[in-house]
């Protein structure tokens, strides 16, 4: 039964996977379609609903891979003011160079490089094309950014919200006057 769970689960990520072995020198183009399953595989994802096209245009060079992505779409993510969902647009442009060597000591290794040993014959792009997403999106995220309106917020919500943080001011305040009391009592003792 495990088993069969795993394999579902892998399958949808198997879909992010080049295999590069057999492909010419040069020029070659691929497309994925990034969605609610995708972001399901990544259980510390805050996003759930995504419809972002992915485009690849990768270069085979003898002992290197050249991959040019572009990213395009929108993602869900919760406003930082009224806490309702709502879709954002995304878009990212990245390169990834992948090396393709047996004999590359670890000091001789740069970041943002992939180093693959040269009998490797698959690339696994899920994690990138996550990382990329999730980088991509703004710090703050709220109703009326990246051409989402600002009507959209919960009016009702953000009401409810400010009535509690006035209610948590007030009560920091009165904890404040207590001690202050009961300093006063002290010195008259
Ligand atoms: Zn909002």
């Amino acid at each position: 039964m495990r088993d069969v769970f795993l394999e579902t689960v892998s399958s949808i990520l198997n879909r992010y996977i080049v295999n590069f072995k057999a492909l010419k020198q040069g020029e070659h183009i691929f497309n994925f379609d990034v969605d609610n399953d995708f972001f399901a595989e990544f259980k510390e994802s805050e996003i759930s609903r995504a419809d972002v096209s992915v485009n690849l245009v990768m270069q085979r060079h003898s002992n290197m891979l050249e991959l040019h992505f572009s990213m395009e779409g929108e993602v869900e993510v919760a406003c930082d003011r009224c806490l309702d969902r709502f879709f954002i647009p995304i878009i990212y442009n990245g390169v990834l160079f992948v090396r393709l060597s047996d004999g590359i000591l670890e000091e001789e290794k740069v970041d943002d490089v992939w180093y693959i040993n040269s009998n490797e014959q698959e690339l696994e792009l899920a994690q990138y094309i996550y990382e990329s997403i999730c980088l991509s999106l703004p710090i703050q995220r709220y109703h009326g950014i990246l051409s989402t309106s600002e009507e959209d917020c919960d009016k009702g919500m953000m009401e409810r919200l400010n009535s509690m943080s006035v209610k948590d001011d007030d009560k920091k305040e009165s904890d404040n006057d207590s001690r202050w009391d009961k300093l006063k009592d002290l010195l008259k003792n």
